[in-house]
């Protein structure tokens, strides 16, 4: 802002706010006055005189809401989409589909940033993400005007044999996986802007020995991190920790120092009555991966990680980055389990995960997750001049129930404009879409080959 002459950056205008902030949820005519990238205030009313150096927005017929938060996702892995859906199993540990270490650095840029632009245009202004190649794929993402946290996956397992059914650990992996994640903090990590971070991510309790967890809980110590992992994910990862370690997963974490308030657990599927107390207690947050579980016939207990003290927190894992629909799935999945519609799961519970419960999960929920006065500019607009979107008689409960990703017409992050009708500012599409298509087609064709090898061998 010109302090002078006190000129507001930008006024979005006239729309209706679903703020996620508890004291002010929601206002049906707002404006939303930005400046040097935050929200300076919110009114109800038009301001008396607005400068002509302002941009104004008008968001008359949409409705505004911050920012999604996808806390758990693996951009490069949008290489399995249409397929993964429907195998048995997670891809690292499948044969015959595209690995994590298969991608050469253009194929992780080309997939990273078609996962990125997915997230961006449904609505997502922050994903936390995590796979091979983060160094690449992280400003990939950055690119197209998203906030792109994340870490490589931090294991010493050899990951070129677990889908043969192989757990062989190797220091030596473990070393040059924690050195990646240190090398991505120092070029990556940036807690000033928040366009890129670091979250570190141990891949399972299966995939990294308790001596590597340990190790991983020291670098987060030292430097102030969060910690993001999957837990619980399947029985064949609760039989082999049993088997390894005689303990479950969450009791492995605890044991190691990892299970605390600073924990992401990824799924929490396969949990005991005591798992759940534990997870709990700790004041952990749950990355719920509401649909990709019930696609695969699975569902976390939800219901019950809530109420022993977890925060629910939305992530679509293997992208399929649409939140709206997310918070749907979650929300149906939570009553399935309670048999009835209760209090507890209400659209403004699953708005709520979606946008400051993911904020909470990563820390960041002093900066961004709600429309509040201080905060991130970080807004979504959806067109609701739509007949699927009207009435306009409970604006929260029409779009947790039949919007969608695509009704996002406009997104803003830190008070720039990168999405403007439902097109994306900062990169060029079709540019993104050609090449994705040609490193997935080559990714699947050396996986075919390999698995034909292994079927001859
Ligand atoms: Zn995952």
């Amino acid at each position: 802002m010109n302090e002078a002459l006190a000129i507001p950056d930008m006024i979005v205008a006239g729309g209706t706010l679903l703020t996620s902030d508890p004291n002010r949820p929601y206002i049906q005519e707002g404006w939303v006055i930005i400046d040097n990238g935050r929200i300076e205030s919110i009114q109800d009313k038009k301001p008396a005189r607005i400068h002509p150096a302002t941009k104004v927005i008008d968001a008359k017929g949409f409705v505004i809401t911050p920012g999604f938060v996808n806390v758990h996702t693996h951009a490069i892995l949008s290489m399995v989409r249409g397929v993964a859906e429907d195998m048995g199993f997670a891809p690292a540990y499948t044969i015959g589909v595209p690995h994590g270490h298969d991608p050469n650095p253009e194929e992780a840029y080309a997939m990273a940033q078609l996962g990125g632009l997915e997230a961006l245009l449904f609505g997502s202004t922050i994903i936390n993400d995590t796979f091979t190649h983060q160094n690449i794929a992280l400003p990939a993402m950055a690119e197209t005007g998203i906030r792109a946290w994340g870490c490589g996956r931090i294991h010493d397992v050899d990951f070129t044999r677990v889908h043969l059914g192989e757990w062989t650990y190797n220091t030596k992996i473990g070393e040059q996986t924690l050195r990646e994640a240190s090398d991505l903090i120092e070029e990556n990590h940036d807690p000033i802007s928040l366009l890129t971070g670091v979250v570190l991510a141990p891949h399972a309790p299966d995939t990294c020995s308790p001596d590597l967890l340990r190790q991983v809980r020291n670098m987060r110590d030292d430097k102030g991190l969060r910690i993001n992992t999957h837990v619980s994910q399947s029985q064949v990862e609760v039989d082999f920790i049993r088997e390894r370690d005689k303990m479950s997963p969450p009791e492995l974490l605890e044991d190691v120092g990892l299970l605390d308030d600073r924990l992401i657990g990824a799924h929490c599927i396969h949990v005991s009555k005591t798992d759940i107390e534990r997870l709990g207690r700790a004041g952990a947050h749950l990355a719920h991966i509401a649909k990709g579980n019930q696609t695969h016939g699975q569902v976390a207990p939800t219901s019950a990680l809530r109420r022993a003290g977890m925060n629910l927190a939305l992530s679509t894992d293997n992208m399929h980055a649409d939140m709206v629909e997310l918070m749907r799935w979650a929300l149906a999945s939570g009553r399935l389990q309670d048999g009835k519609i209760t209090n507890d799961w209400q659209p403004a519970n699953v708005f709520e995960a979606a946008t400051i419960g993911g904020a909470r999960a990563l820390g960041l929920e002093d900066e961004v997750g709600s429309l509040t006065v201080g905060k991130r500019a970080d807004l979504v607009m959806f067109d609701f001049r739509r007949p699927h979107l009207r009435p306009l008689t409970n604006v929260l409960g029409t779009l947790v129930h039949t919007g969608q990703g695509r009704d996002v017409d406009t997104v803003i992050v830190e008070g720039e404009v990168v999405v403007s009708g439902g097109e994306p500012l900062r990169v060029d599409k079709s540019a993104v879409l050609e090449a994705a298509e040609t490193a997935a087609a080559e990714l699947w064709r050396r996986a075919r080959s390999e698995e034909l090898a292994f079927s001859k061998s």
